[in-house]
């Protein structure tokens, strides 16, 4: 069967509660409106993410609330791992979880972070996924905040979706979100950019690396960045 970016399943599978909004959103709410069907998967509760002069209660349940709130808005119920912020590993049991997850949802493409990411669970996550994947699935790996060693090689024009990240990022108000706001948008427009994109473009980046029997996964994208001549 043909799997279109309409009919495609997306697995996405992110550290913590805000990654999703400030790494992704926009290409999410494009694969959503298309008709993609989405599963979130959060590997922990955040509860490593204390601002200064903030006490919030049981922040592991307040965050995970947070993301539940972002997700409804593309009618997305996020499941939680719950394992510790700060400590993921490349374990069997985390490896285990995410192929019972693939076996059951039946993905026809997985997103999470790049293993060149600057955050220590990021990488671990992205290295569990990769095996859980295996040539079950192909694996997208999304922008690092800052792109900071990452070269893309995928685009999706997220122009019409910048509202809709934004107010996704702001649902995590315990984590000051103005800030992942501003740098999201920074960093989108600057992949915009690289596309030729004007000032008020905006573009979010991934690098996906072909491996048999996956090769070219572009029916499966929202639209690129239209081309534009210099
Ligand atoms: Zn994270």
């Amino acid at each position: 069967m043909t799997v279109t970016t309409q009919s495609a399943r997306l697995l996405v599978v992110m550290a913590h509660p805000d990654d999703a909004e400030i790494f992704i959103w926009g290409s999410l709410t494009a694969w959503h409106n298309a008709g993609a069907q989405i599963q979130l998967v959060v590997a922990t509760s955040g509860e490593g993410g204390v601002r200064q002069g903030r006490d919030i209660p049981n922040l592991a349940q307040h965050r995970e609330k947070e993301a539940s709130n972002a997700a409804a808005t593309l009618d997305i119920f996020p499941h939680f791992l719950r394992l510790p912020d700060g400590g993921l590993s490349d374990e069997p049991h985390l490896t285990h979880a995410l192929k019972e997850r693939i076996k059951a949802f039946k993905p026809d493409v997985v997103i999470t972070h790049s293993p060149s990411d600057y955050h220590a669970d990021h990488r671990a996550l992205a290295a569990a996924v990769q095996s859980a994947a295996s040539f079950t699935t192909p694996v997208l790996f999304c922008d690092p905040l800052g792109g900071v060693g990452f070269e893309p090689n995928v685009y999706v024009d997220v122009t019409s979706h910048r509202e809709a990240k934004a107010a996704a990022i702001r649902c995590h108000a315990s984590q000051d979100p103005e800030r992942f706001v501003a740098r999201a948008d920074l960093q989108n427009q600057w992949r915009a950019f690289q596309c030729n994109g004007g000032l008020d473009d905006r573009a979010e980046a991934f690098r996906f690396e072909p491996r048999y029997p996956f090769t070219d996964i572009r029916s499966l994208l929202p639209p690129a960045p239209a081309v534009k001549r210099l």
